[in-house]
């Protein structure tokens, strides 16, 4: 598959790398890389055996070689270089939050449709084989009418007042932090396992840690833990550390999601349950090659991932026999395995079974929603 089309990733911290060793392990050709600058670049590309540092993101974008750009930056350089890369041809793959606000997600929707390019925002935890299998279940009627979609998204790296990210900064991050960061994963993750969207939401946030210790020298995320008591300076926090929402879908499903970044334990835990008329499933990203399977009349179910057990559209995107887990990064190598199948089939007017700028958008006015709701204390409506 992707034969001959060439990718090249902008970013090296975390999440860029991911997107590199996914692509290999799909046999397309990773170009380069582009980060801050090339001196911080250099040593992950050696990392990654990697020919080419570019200088600057905009070499990435003006080289004729790359077909697709990787955005893996800090969410403000999103928009500009998605924007510059639509306007150079280039197919994108990028990073969520796509913008920082809708009317950015917006634009860069349309300039993509406009353009014709391929476009996908990288909510990769729906392609754990499990959640395709949920959605598949929940497409054939399985839970009959969905009642209740619940769940949370906790995690603990920002759990002190040292631990430290670009992402506690608005003009970087955006002005939802924990909402944007990983409610997005689960309320896209959600809506595309019912296909079910959000219509109005009711948002309680809270900033437990006021003030954090900014460091004085820039750090990759999950990284802190390097730094020592003198390398800090106090920075006041305005963005939340948790945040509630209720939710109200169309057809009349009602649900809660929690998202935390300071839960004490939890790493990085995606959880959902979703009771329907019929059953209900619950998946869990900690351990997600189980799902559970609950019933009024007869015992419950514990689905072990397993291809030979799963709907066709979700042994799709298993890469391995039952009892082999699979597991993040098999998430990223399935993701793009649809988008550059889908570049490589060339027709632009089949409906994309990947995550598209139009799932960006649509995750930028759910966050907009829910920021006017914890600021006004009140139901507010998703405009669309
Ligand atoms: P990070 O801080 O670890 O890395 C960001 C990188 O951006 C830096 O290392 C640097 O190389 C690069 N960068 C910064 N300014 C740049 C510039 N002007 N030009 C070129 N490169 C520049 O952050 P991260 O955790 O990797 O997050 C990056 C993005 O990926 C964010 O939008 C985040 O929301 C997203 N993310 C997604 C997932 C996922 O599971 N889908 C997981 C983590 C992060």
């Amino acid at each position: 598959m992707a034969n001959g089309i060439r990718a090249a990733v902008i970013g090296t911290g975390f999440i860029g790398p991911a997107h590199v060793e996914a692509l290999r392990r799909l046999g397309v050709e990773v170009v380069g890389i582009a980060g801050s600058s090339p001196e911080r670049a250099q040593p992950k590309a050696r990392a990654l055996n990697l020919p080419k540092v570019y200088r600057t993101w905009e070499e990435v974008i003006a080289d004729p070689r790359v077909d697709v750009v990787h955005i893996t930056t800090p969410n403000y350089l999103h928009y500009p270089m998605a924007k510059a890369a639509i306007e150079a041809g280039k197919h994108v793959v990028c990073e969520k939050p796509l913008a920082m606000n809708s009317r950015e997600s917006a634009e860069l929707l349309h300039l993509a449709q406009k353009a014709g390019i391929v476009h996908a925002v990288n909510y990769n935890i729906r392609f754990y084989p499990l959640c395709q299998e949920a959605r598949a279940r929940v497409a054939r009627g399985d839970l009959g009418h969905v009642y209740i979609i619940r769940g949370s998204y906790l995690q603990d790296w920002l759990f002190y007042d040292t631990d430290w990210n670009w992402r506690l900064e608005p003009e970087l991050g955006g002005t939802l932090r924990a909402v944007a960061d990983i409610g997005t994963h689960w309320l896209d993750l959600t809506s595309f396992i019912t296909g079910l969207r959000v219509e109005a939401v009711l948002a309680d946030f809270r900033t437990f840690i006021p003030v954090r210790k900014k460091p004085t020298k820039p750090i990759d995320t999950f990284a802190g833990k390097e730094l020592t008591p003198e390398d800090y300076v106090e920075q006041p926090i305005h963005t939340e550390d948790y945040a509630t929402v209720l939710l109200a879908y169309e057809g009349g499903a009602r649900g809660v999601m929690t998202v935390s970044q300071v839960s004490a334990g939890r790493k990085n835990r995606l959880a959902y349950e979703i009771n329907g008329s019929k059953l209900s499933l619950a998946w869990d990203s900690e351990r997600p090659n189980e799902l559970w399977i609950g019933r009024r009349e007869g015992p419950n179910e514990v689905l072990m991932k397993d291809p030979s057990l799963l709907t066709p559209a979700a042994r799709d995107f298993t890469g391995y026999p039952g009892g082999h887990n699979e597991g993040f990064p098999d998430t990223f190598k399935q993701l793009y395995k649809a988008v550059y199948r889908y570049i490589q089939a060339g027709d632009r007017s089949a409906k994309p079974d990947f995550p598209t700028f139009a799932d960006g958008h649509e995750e930028i006015l759910l966050c907009e929603a829910i920021e006017r709701s914890a600021k006004e204390q009140r139901w507010v409506k998703v405009e669309r």
